[in-house]
């Protein structure tokens, strides 16, 4: 499958590793929308949020565990944004599920 973050976790394409556990791997994005913009993705190539099911579910828990530590990591002690594009409308450009962490900053209140 022809999958660029599938080829970054795979470590074909290099990425400035934040966090990487068992089922997702954290990497810096190449155009930061703020001081702070790491992306988070499963191992386990997933589409889309709109693609996650009970079966797969585990991976994307264990991502919700391990995003208050890459927080950590990136000194995000003030608060920050999670984000997931999904399909056209949502502008998704990579199709395998990741979720943006944003901070650094104080974010605007305009999300869309
Ligand atoms: P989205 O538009 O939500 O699909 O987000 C895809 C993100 O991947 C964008 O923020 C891109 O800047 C980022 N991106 C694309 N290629 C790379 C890459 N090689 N390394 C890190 N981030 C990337
Ligand atoms: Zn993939």
């Amino acid at each position: 499958m022809d999958c660029l973050f599938c080829a970054i976790i795979n470590g074909d394409i290099p990425s400035k590793k934040v966090y990487e556990d068992e089922y997702c791997y954290a990497f810096l994005d190449i155009n930061p929308q703020a001081p702070v913009h790491c992306l988070v993705v499963p191992k386990a190539h997933i589409s889309s949020a709109d693609d996650i099911t009970k079966e797969n579910s585990t991976a994307v828990a264990n991502i919700f565990v391990a995003i208050p530590k890459i927080a950590a990591e990136l000194g995000l002690k003030n608060g920050y944004r999670i984000v997931s594009n999904i399909g056209e409308d949502g502008c998704q450009s990579v199709k395998h599920l990741h979720f943006h962490i944003l901070g650094g900053t104080k974010l605007t209140e305009n999300m869309a």
